[in-house]
């Protein structure tokens, strides 16, 4: 009998529909804005799929091609402006089949060499966009939460170590009303408390602020408080939190600082807003995603180090049959010591392609666009009288209302656009003065968004 390992006429065939599928995708620009089905409808669709025989690659494939993944929405389609979208370059997704094919492990040095030396060299650019110091550096991980995650477990080991006392207590973070979701679900992980701090007239965190949320703690509170997030970019509204001031915070009251920017990071390679985040060189640790403005596929994270050695005392992994990828044959740098994971996808081989095709200053003029289409959207909105702007824009997210609308006015309208195949723009909520408004939100990654999708889609709020 054949192994499901040998290569046969079947393989050959296979391997040529598949090549046919990624190549035709990636060149379709205009993919359609697919959109799901309930599992009954699809099970009714496909039928079973995992059989003993097996359905054959033609038979399998077919399914997938016609009908599962058009029961799922492509992120880089150009009028999906929710959440954080994406839009890889087609360089990086090649180079994610490059990635699997090649088969490396991408936990240690020993073997996974050359890869590693790959994902170092996009990560020095990463480490450089931020300004930290010379020994800062970085590992890519599976994205933001982990590498969030893996930055508060290094904080938190650090600050144990610091103080015997520390071992015994349970730990307390600062941040701010506006983190990400991911902050407060992973400090659940690590069994810490939480502490969210409001924001300032501009809505952002600033030194003043958290001084002040410093002054209110109990002794107790502040012997548990080690760490505080600050945050590049909201998820919400692409806000900056005033890092400088938090940061000069954090060295007098010897706190850590992390600086989640997930989303913004990609705007640290932006000249025209690079300022906004003054003050991140002075981060104990940063998060930046490669997979949401960094035009990599999911799933690509990072986090960055400012001194390494701590990152590798809470992360580095421990076992008999382990000892040997650190040993002297395997010198060099092993991803393993600095984040949760161990066996490990090299996630910042794409990035790393693509990078080294297309140079640092494609990627600096495919983020100016994002920013870009966000102020001309700015001044559409100013220009149709139905519309108004709730903020200016920060970053590429541009919140506006209809005015009028209900809650149910922008569902009704988010699910009219979607079932039409228009677009896909989800609402969000913006609280000010303890107001929460419903409201309707942009967010620009695609280069490949023009200002008429955006007009034509701000012409269905008529
Ligand atoms: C998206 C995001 C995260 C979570 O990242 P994932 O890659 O989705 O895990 C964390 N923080 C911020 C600010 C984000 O925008």
């Amino acid at each position: 009998m054949k192994s499901m390992h040998s290569i046969d006429i079947d393989t050959v065939e296979m391997t040529l529909d598949i090549m046919k599928y990624a190549i035709n995708r990636i060149s379709n620009t205009s993919a359609e804005l697919g959109k799901p089905k309930k599992e009954e409808e699809l099970y009714k669709l496909v039928g079973e799929t995992i059989t003993k025989d097996g359905l054959g690659g033609e038979k399998a494939f077919q399914l997938f091609k016609d009908v599962l993944v058009k029961a799922t929405v492509p992120v880089d389609h150009p009028r999906h402006l929710a959440f954080v979208p994406a839009a890889p370059t087609k360089a990086a997704v090649l180079f994610d089949l490059v990635t699997s094919a090649s088969s490396i492990h991408g936990a240690y040095w020993m073997t996974g060499a050359g890869g590693i030396f790959c994902e170092n060299q996009a990560m020095k650019w990463l480490v450089e966009l931020t300004g930290l110091p010379e020994g800062a550096f970085g590992v890519f991980t599976s994205g933001g939460t982990s590498a969030n995650l893996s930055a508060m477990i290094a904080a938190r080991e650090a600050w144990r170590d610091k103080k015997e006392e520390n071992k015994k207590l349970k730990a307390l973070l600062i941040t701010s009303n506006g983190a990400h979701s991911s902050i407060k679900s992973m400090a659940r992980v690590i069994d810490a408390d939480i502490i969210l701090v409001d924001d300032d007239a501009e809505d952002k965190l600033t030194g003043f602020w958290l001084e002040k949320a410093i002054a209110n703690l109990s002794e107790f509170d502040r012997k548990r408080l080690f760490a505080v997030v600050a945050t590049g970019g909201t998820t919400n509204a692409g806000i900056i939190d005033d890092l400088e001031s938090i940061a000069a915070v954090c060295e007098k009251e010897d706190l850590w600082f992390h600086v989640d920017a997930a989303y913004g990071g990609g705007a640290l390679a932006a000249p025209s807003v690079r300022h906004l985040f003054n003050g991140i060189e002075k981060a104990d640790s940063v998060t930046i995603d490669p997979h949401k403005w960094m035009f990599s596929p999911y799933d690509s994270g990072a986090v960055i180090y400012k001194n390494l050695e701590l990152a590798r005392n809470a992360h580095s992994q421990k076992g008999a049959y382990l000892d040997i990828f650190k040993d002297e044959g395997a010198q060099g740098f092993n991803p393993a010591d600095y984040q949760i994971q161990l066996t490990r996808r090299l996630k910042g081989l794409p990035l790393w392609f693509s990078l080294a095709m297309h140079g640092t200053d494609k990627y600096t003029e495919a983020i100016e666009t994002g920013l870009k289409l966000a102020q001309d959207t700015s001044a559409l909105i100013a220009e149709k009288e139905y519309v108004e702007l709730v903020r200016e824009p920060s970053l590429s997210c541009v919140l506006f209302r209809r005015k009028g609308w209900t809650p149910e006015d922008y569902r009704d309208w988010t699910y009219k656009n979607h079932t039409e195949g228009i677009a896909l723009v989800t609402p969000t909520k913006w609280t000010k003065d303890d107001k929460q408004e419903t409201v309707a939100r942009f967010c620009f990654i695609n280069p490949d968004t023009k200002l008429t999708d955006v007009d034509n889609i701000l012409e269905t709020m008529r």
